[in-house]
């Protein structure tokens, strides 16, 4: 097993976690780029975006509902947030283990960079 957040579901490699269940992990980004930052991920291996399917549906909905909720306990449901997933090289992807990314706590720029 060589995917890194195969290896934080696992424990191999420690992380500030803060939300899982059966389907899902969620942890705080270790380069954070707003005051905010958390990673929510499945916890069963989908590289990208594009192997998502219709089987997937639920957990698609689990994943942005998750991010909703972290959002409203830390306070920013009101203020608000910004929840991201990049897909290959021109979005800047980098860990091939799909995460939504949360972003909240500063104005967040638009359209993104
Ligand atoms: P992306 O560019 O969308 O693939 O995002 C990958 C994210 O994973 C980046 O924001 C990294 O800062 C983050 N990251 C990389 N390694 C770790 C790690 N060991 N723990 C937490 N976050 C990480
Ligand atoms: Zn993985």
């Amino acid at each position: 097993m060589s995917c890194l957040f195969c290896k934080i579901v696992a424990g191999e490699i420690p992380a500030k976690r803060v939300h899982e269940d059966d389907d899902l992990l969620a942890f705080e980004d270790i380069n954070p780029q707003a005051p905010l930052h958390v990673l929510v991920i499945p916890k069963r291996h989908i590289p990208t975006l594009n192997e998502m399917s219709a089987a997937d549906d639920a957990l698609v909905g689990q994943l942005t509902r998750r991010a909703a909720a972290i959002a409203k306990e830390r306070g920013f449901d009101g203020s608000g947030y910004r929840t991201v997933i990049n897909c290959n090289r021109d979005a800047g992807q980098t860990v091939f283990h799909i995460h939504l990314h949360l972003l909240a706590g500063r104005s967040l720029g638009w359209p993104p960079g």
